[in-house]
């Protein structure tokens, strides 16, 4: 049997400490052990009196290590292992490590060991690395993907989260998409890794629709998520989302997936909203400047607009008013006061056009859903512009189902088929066929696809990206000398995303264009 080493009244004095007191004689058996080392190791009193403390409270892989400590403590040949700071790796009676930081001292054959948990201190450190790292490369990042790839990464690399996932709002859409996703141990994620929630959808999207921290304890039970099985299978067990926002605004969750039951942690949810935060200033900043950018590029096309397309109307006008006082032949002056109209007429679309923009670029313009009939709708503006068909020889086909039930704005699908019908003609030479092609999706159940097919002029590959910029023109519209505004695409696609739709223009090289819209046919539904 050991001797009890510590003096009377020393009991009430270590059970008051908050550090660990541990004290085992030279051979490795514990003596003392106050109620901190209990906590801290998880063992009581009882159970650790006469343990080996390397037994039980050090790691296998480092119990050579505290025996030839005490070793040397034994022969007399302390070296440095005295009366100053030690950092230990121990491990808990739950099984988790934990750095320590300890002092030891000797008296009497006894070694007294005060230590205490480091594990927070040290988190603390690495937290602030981290979160300096990722402001370092979110500022240096080249793309705004690149700098939500770097973000994930450092949470998977340096934090050791098996997932993690940035999810950003596409605010045309109103769905989440998963902008970075990053897979620290190679899992198969086929089912995990989806590209798009809805808002209040899984846990992205309600960290997104809440605008609050949400930590998911066990995500096998979280049945409201759609991957909840999905996470279940690849062994994810807990989560932890945190909201990106710019001021009041959220643009997207920041999310962590692990694979330990862990308790909510302090520490944690604050450097997740802190890199939350650096994501949320540096998508401002992009945005600020994206904006800068689109206005400068705005303002020359703009002023491109007015040169070319104010001024030749006006020169036009100008020139035939002075002509017409000169001009006795009647059938002369009519055919003057024609010109002067047409070019009357498209001044007044271009302003009519920029007003349009105007009022739905700044929302004043409502948008009014009824049920309709999108077959019927086409044929009547198909039926509206044979007038112009026939003195271009053009052809106009349909190819339509009897009937196309939709919930949209008849007044404002309208314009949108007027306007894709009067564009395939406008750049559609003489004796060239426009196709108007309507149906639902077989592919997407309750979605409509909508084509416009024209052989004419076309549209270069290269240049289809920029066609839905305001008062964008391409070169073939230029050189064929058609007059137009470059707002009418812009109008439509504003008018469809806000029915929830889309439009774009199709991946062909034959000749002529053809633009295809989506559209649901139920957008009510889909919206918050
Ligand atoms: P506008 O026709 O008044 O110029 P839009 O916004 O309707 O304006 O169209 C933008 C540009 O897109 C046009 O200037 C033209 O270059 C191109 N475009 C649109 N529709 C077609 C089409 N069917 N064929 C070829 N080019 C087209």
């Amino acid at each position: 049997m050991h001797q009890r080493n510590a003096p009377a009244g020393a009991d009430a004095v270590l059970a008051m400490m908050s550090e660990a007191y541990v004290a085992v004689t030279l051979d490795g058996r514990i003596v003392e052990w106050n109620r901190a080392a209990e906590a801290t190791f998880g063992w009581s009193r009882q159970q650790a009196y006469g343990q080996d403390i390397a037994q039980l409270i050090a790691p296998p892989r480092h119990r050579a290590i505290y025996h030839a400590g005490l070793l040397r403590l034994a022969d007399g040949d302390p070296g440095r292992l005295l009366e100053r700071r030690l950092q230990l790796t121990a491990t808990h009676r739950d099984g988790h490590e934990l750095p320590v930081e300890t002092v030891l001292t000797i008296t009497d054959q006894v070694v007294h060991a005060l230590a205490h948990d480091v594990s927070a201190a040290l988190r603390g450190a690495r937290f602030t690395m981290i979160e300096a790292a990722v402001s370092r490369g979110l500022a240096e990042a080249p793309t705004s993907s690149n700098a939500a790839a770097r973000v994930v990464e450092a949470l998977g690399v340096r934090m050791g989260w098996p997932v993690s996932e940035l999810w950003l709002i596409d605010e045309d859409r109103q769905v989440l998409t998963c902008t970075a996703r990053h897979n620290r141990a190679g899992r198969d994620l086929a089912h995990f890794a989806i590209g798009e929630l809805q808002p209040g959808t899984g846990l992205p999207g309600t960290v997104y629709q809440d605008g609050r921290v949400r930590w998911v304890p066990d995500l096998g039970a979280d049945t409201t998520s759609p991957r909840y099985r999905a996470a279940a299978r690849i062994g994810l067990r807990v989560a932890v989302g945190v909201p990106i926002r710019t001021g009041s605004r959220v643009l997207g969750a920041l999310c962590v997936y692990g694979d330990r039951a862990e308790e909510p942690d302090e520490l944690l949810i604050g450097l997740l909203c802190g890199l939350a935060a650096h994501v949320g200033q540096y998508l401002e900043r992009r945005r600020a400047e994206e904006l800068a950018i689109d206005l400068a590029r705005t303002k020359d096309e703009f002023l491109a607009l007015v040169t070319h397309e104010l001024r030749n109307p006006l020169a036009i006008i100008l020139g035939t008013v002075a002509l017409f006082e000169e001009e006795a032949d009647p059938e002369e002056q009519a055919q003057n006061l024609r010109t002067i109209g047409n070019c009357a007429e498209r001044l007044s679309v271009m302003a009519d056009d920029l007003l349009e923009l105007a009022r739905l670029e700044s929302g004043s313009l409502t948008i009014e859903m009824a049920p309709l009939d999108l077959a019927d709708l086409l044929i009547e503006s198909i039926a509206t512009t044979k007038f112009a068909a026939d003195a271009k020889d053009l052809t106009v086909r349909a190819e339509l189902p009897p009937r196309l039930p939709v919930c949209g704005d008849p007044d404002r699908l309208r314009q949108v088929a007027d306007n894709m019908l009067s564009n395939a003609m406008k750049y559609t030479p003489k004796g060239g066929t426009v196709t108007v092609r309507a149906g639902l999706d077989p592919a997407a159940p309750g979605w409509v696809t909508w084509t416009v097919a024209d052989n004419g002029i076309g549209i270069p590959v290269d240049e289809r990206p920029r066609l839905f910029r305001r008062f964008y023109r391409a070169s073939t519209a230029l050189e064929a000398r058609i007059p137009g505004t470059g707002l009418g695409l812009v109008i439509t696609r504003t008018i469809l995303e806000r029915h929830h739709g889309t439009i774009a223009v199709a991946d062909t090289t034959g000749p002529g264009a053809t633009f295809v819209i989506r559209l649901p046919q139920e957008p009510l539904a889909r919206s918050r």
